[in-house]
This record gives structure tokens, sequence and C-alpha cells, in this order.
């Protein structure tokens, strides 16, 4: 089988893993395996390289295409040849970085190995400065994630569930605190900590809709890790079913839900929220047609706020003003108070989602119908 041959089989099964950016797609601009484009932050498209080293894998995760129980072709490309494959790809200008993730083939060790194998050949023998984000397999040792963290931009271990039944409804060779937790937090104090890991960051990922974990369970962990380290951002990706496993008559999970569980933690990660000011349905779940930020201020006793005076932490919690503004308004009023909307709107602020929850020097900016 030739390298590109290779490469087509692995880069399709790595194509669940979306631990790169706020969403990505196939590329359809170049005939080629594994070329995806990531979106980023600001709306701009970032190309990479993604696949698996090797898509063998002993675990038996039940979600996933590959699965120990799943009959099809296994195979791997030796840190050479992925290396050099890789960069056919970048000096041609057709991606900008590379992904690698792998299944776990023989031993957690060896997987690790040979993917720190292939990063350190594209840095070290081939001179490679730009992005690479590698994946951690769980299991791995404290040892292989430093190494991985010296030589990586990103990486990330994936926590797939929200809570040690969750994971035990998914897979029974994965040890959640043991295996993902414990490493998560040791990839965090590394960073933390450390001055060699200086450009390193970390994300995760959680499988939705293949265990029965509500999204209050799921933003509860999510909370708990938020507080605790300095994650970058989570991926929540929408089960679906993949033939030949467990879960292949299993319902997929609809992008609504994981649209509002991005929206909702935002409010975790990037605005502080508590869990406890979100809303949820009586199963648990957050309403799938209507805002988390809106349905949350509706339960607040703080409105309106006053945005010649009010804090950070109100400004923030306001619908339509986001960090950004919020930061400016503060800023700005300390100069010159505010008396006006379009003042506001010049700033960037939503105003028609905003008004219902502000005064300006006093004055209310909705009239309202009893
Ligand atoms: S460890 Fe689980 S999720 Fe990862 S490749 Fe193996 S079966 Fe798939």
């Amino acid at each position: 089988m030739t390298t590109l041959e290779k490469m087509k089989i692995l880069t399709d099964s790595a194509q669940y893993d979306l631990c790169d950016y706020v969403s990505h797609h196939k590329s359809s601009q170049v005939n080629l395996p594994g070329i995806y484009e990531a979106i980023g932050h600001n709306g701009c498209k970032i190309p990479l390289f993604k696949t698996l080293q090797t898509n063998k894998c002993k675990n038996d995760c039940k979600y996933c295409i590959n699965q120990s129980k799943r009959n099809f072709t296994r195979l791997e490309l030796s840190p050479e040849e992925l290396a050099k494959a890789f960069l056919g790809y970048y000096n041609r200008g057709l991606v900008n970085g590379l992904f690698l993730s792998s299944g776990i083939s023989s031993d957690v060790e060896s997987t690790m190995e040979n993917q720190i194998e292939t990063v350190h050949l594209l840095r070290k023998k081939y001179g490679y400065d730009d992005y690479i984000h590698l994946k951690i397999v769980p299991g791995a040792s404290k040892d292989s994630i430093k190494r991985a963290m010296a030589l990586a931009n990103r990486v990330s271990i994936n926590i797939e569930a929200a809570t040690p039944s969750g994971l035990a409804e998914l897979s029974s060779t994965k040890d959640y605190n043991k295996d993902i937790l414990k490493r998560l937090s040791w990839i965090n104090n590394l960073q933390h900590k450390s001055t060699t890991y200086p450009n390193s960051t970390h994300t995760t990922q959680l499988i939705i809709g293949a265990n029965n974990e509500s999204d209050r369970e799921i933003l509860s962990r999510m909370e708990k890790i938020y507080k605790k380290s300095e994650l970058k951002r989570t991926y929540f990706s929408a089960f679906t079913p993949v033939q030949e496993t467990e879960f292949s008559n299993k319902e997929s999970c609809s992008t609504d839900r994981t649209s509002k569980l991005y929206n909702a933690d935002s409010l975790l990660n990037d605005y502080h929220y508590d869990v406890k000011e979100l809303v949820f349905d009586n199963n648990d779940n957050l309403l799938l047609t209507q805002d988390p930020k809106i349905l949350a201020a509706e339960n607040m006793n703080i409105f309106p706020v006053e945005i010649n005076r009010a804090p950070l932490i109100e400004l923030i919690r306001v619908p339509g003003i986001g960090m950004k503004s919020a930061r400016e308004i503060i800023s700005i009023r300390k100069k010159i108070p505010f008396s006006n909307k379009e003042q506001l709107r010049k700033l960037g602020v939503v105003v028609d989602r905003a008004e219902p929850y502000i005064k300006i020097s006093g004055e209310y900016q909705t009239t309202f119908d009893f």
C-alpha cells in the first residue's frame, strides 16, 4: 500500500476528533486526504493536516470508528513516513499546521513514543517550527507528556464524559479518574508551573449524546475543571452512530444541543458564571430554543444595571454585552460618562438585546408594557 493510500484511511479515521479551533470541516479545495479547514475565533480559515499515526486500537470505546471490535483495514505510518507526508503538504502551502492523534495499538507508551518521534523529526531533523497539536492518550506517563508539551504548541486529552459512570457507559478499558483526569491535572500543572512550556496550551473534548449524562452534569464537570485549571477550551462532539459498533442503532445527537452547550460553556469559561446561574429543564438539559445568557439574566435580581457604575462582573451578565465591550465601557466612563445607547452601539454592544437590562445615567432604555 502506498503512503497516500495509507493516509486516506488514517485521515478518515481521524475526522471525529474536534479538538482544534471552533469548528472544522474537510476542505473541498484540494483533492488530497487529511486537509481540514479549522475556523479560528476571528472567523479565519486555517488549513490543518489532521491524521492518526495508527488506527489500530486495543480499546473498546463504543462510539468510535477505530474500536477494537470493528473489522476493517488497520495500519500505521512510521514517524518518518508521517513527517515526510506532512511536509509534502506544508511545503506546497496546502496546510498551516499538523493535528496528530492516534489509536492505542499495543501499549500506551509506544503509542506516545511514535507520536513524539514524528514531532521530534519535524522539529529537529526538518526544522519545522509552525503549529503542532498533539493528542495525549489516556494513561500516558508524565515523562511522555512532558516531552510532548516541549515539542507541541497545543496538547489535549479527551475527557469524553462528565463522570466516571458516564465514561463506563462508553468504554470498559479506560479509567476516568486515573487515566484521564489525573493526566489532565499533570498537563495543567506542567503548563502552569514550568517555564519549559511557555507556548503550550491545552484543550479537551466530550462526546455528547452517546451516554445518559445531562447538560447540567456536563457543565458541572467543566465548571470544576475551569476553576482548577487553565484549560483553553472544550469541544463538544455530537454523537453520530458508526456501523458495526454497539451504538450503531443509537440516535444521533443534534447539533442544536452541542450549540447550546457551547453557548453555556462560554459563560462558564469566558464570563466566569457558576452553573447554578444557568437555567435547565426538568431533565437537567439546556432549553434548545432559548439563549442561555438571556435565560440566566431573567433569573437574576441585579437588573437593570447602571452602565456608568456597574462592575465588570455585572456588565458581562447583560445580554448583548461581551467581555471586550464591557472592558471598553469601564475604560471610557472613567473619562466621560455614557449618556445614550448609540455610544454603546459604537462599541459593539447589541443594543436591542441589552436595553431591557440597563440604565444609562439613571434612565431606563426600554418602555415596559404591562
Ligand atoms: S482509545 Fe477509544 S476513542 Fe481513541 S481510538 Fe481507541 S477506541 Fe477510539
